[in-house]
């Protein structure tokens, strides 16, 4: 029976790191799989994290199964910083561990479909695992272009989509750090959009995986605040992988804001069962970490310094590839307004294969590019790269 399976095809990214690991030049440039990298071209633990574990090793006393909501400290320790220190509305907000942003994300729409969601409406290009989930769970997927032609947010087809959109409906947007364009929502466009959303009975999905890495963690949570405090119910999708480095480790959590305090259980009991179906209960370790982290002020401090240090080179790399200005139809400046880890490079097939061929440089065949792949040895090389492909 199994043979009947047809073969899928690989994933392009992993497939992309096998191709740079493969490379021998010496100078080849990395800027594909999304993690963060230092100016060493490093992707290290913070040294909070480790600070976390080792405390961990030496005290945690027991590996008990806890439950599919996961690390309840963890989700708790983590909310005023996405919903704000006095959040008006957290006695209808409630959470739970998930594996990732991901786990987060799938069991966002999975219970949006329970509650009677017939349709997701995103925004493309998007992250392509949101699609995929959309198609595995499976629920209608409904697209609409996220950016303009001349690469601002397209703000009046979301406002479209937003009105039109009622009951059955879910939008789900990035709240930061757009991946792959960098094309966040300006603040004015977020208060755009929440109002729409005040006037619209569509359910919004947040999904919030690189905060801290934009503008910083309050201004990184604006957008999100504001349609919170416009809607009776929303659901949000968080991931620490970004902004603690945890990749691997796998750590998120799902909230959900409820109309009234007296929802939360039942939806909370939905959530727990389509977790409990799944994966079960959320990976332990990186969770525990984070909880560390936020309960101990100095550890909590070393954490923000180290996001601060890594927003601020984020931002330094853009603001020298924008100083490039223009390569023949690449517009480089844009990179300076856009946010977090990607931008999207305005690029042929044929210029992004020749970049990799003549050059050493890896990226995503849609000409995203992991703006912290860069750093000041490998600035220069890359922009001489796309003058000769581009120019
Ligand atoms: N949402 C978006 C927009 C992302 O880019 C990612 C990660 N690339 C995630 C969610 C999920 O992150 P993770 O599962 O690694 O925590």
């Amino acid at each position: 029976m199994l043979d009947t399976l047809p073969q899928q095809s690989p994933d392009a990214l992993l497939a992309l790191i096998k191709m740079y690991a493969a490379d021998e030049r010496a100078d080849k440039i990395d800027l594909g799989v999304g993690v963060y990298r230092t100016d060493d071209g490093a992707t290290p633990v913070f040294a909070a994290i480790k600070a976390a574990e080792t405390k961990l090793v030496n005290e945690q006393d027991s590996k008990s199964y806890l439950g599919p909501e996961g690390d309840t400290g963890f989700v708790d320790a983590l909310m005023p910083y996405i919903f704000g220190a006095s959040a008006p509305v957290s006695d209808r907000i409630e959470g739970m561990q998930t594996p990732g942003g991901t786990g987060a994300v799938r069991l966002a729409v999975a219970v949006a479909r329970k509650a009677g969601v017939e349709r997701v409406h995103l925004g493309t290009p998007s992250w392509p695992n949101h699609a995929q989930i959309l198609s595995d769970i499976p629920i209608n997927a409904v697209f609409f272009d996220h950016a303009t032609d001349d690469g601002r947010a397209n703000i009046d087809q979301l406002l479209g989509v937003i009105a039109a959109a009622g009951k059955g409906d879910a939008v789900l947007l990035h709240g930061c750090c757009h991946n792959p364009t960098g094309i966040d929502y300006s603040n004015a466009e977020w208060d755009a959009i929440a109002d729409a959303f005040s006037r619209s009975e569509a359910l919004p999905i947040l999904d919030l995986a690189y905060q801290g890495l934009g503008s910083g963690l309050e201004k990184d949570a604006y957008g999100l605040r504001r349609v919170l405090g416009a809607v009776p119910e929303a659901l949000i999708a968080y991931s620490c992988d970004k902004n603690f480095g945890l990749y691997r480790d796998r750590v998120g959590a799902l909230y959900v804001m409820a109309e009234n305090a007296a929802q939360l259980g039942p939806i909370m009991s939905n959530l727990n069962a389509l977790a409990r179906a799944s994966w079960s209960m959320p990976p332990d370790h990186g969770a525990a970490a984070v909880r560390l982290v936020l309960r101990d002020e100095k550890l909590t401090q070393m954490w923000l310094d180290e996001l601060a240090s890594m927003r601020a080179r984020i931002a330094d790399v853009r603001a020298q590839m924008a100083a490039a200005g223009q390569i023949g139809k690449l517009d480089l400046t844009a990179l300076a307004r856009q946010h977090g880890l990607f931008s999207m490079l305005d690029l042929t097939k044929e210029q992004i294969d020749r970049l990799r061929s003549d050059h050493g440089v890896y990226m995503a065949g849609s000409g995203r590019i992991n703006v912290a792949g860069l750093h000041s040895g490998n600035i220069a090389n890359f922009v001489n790269a796309l003058k000769d492909v581009a120019g």
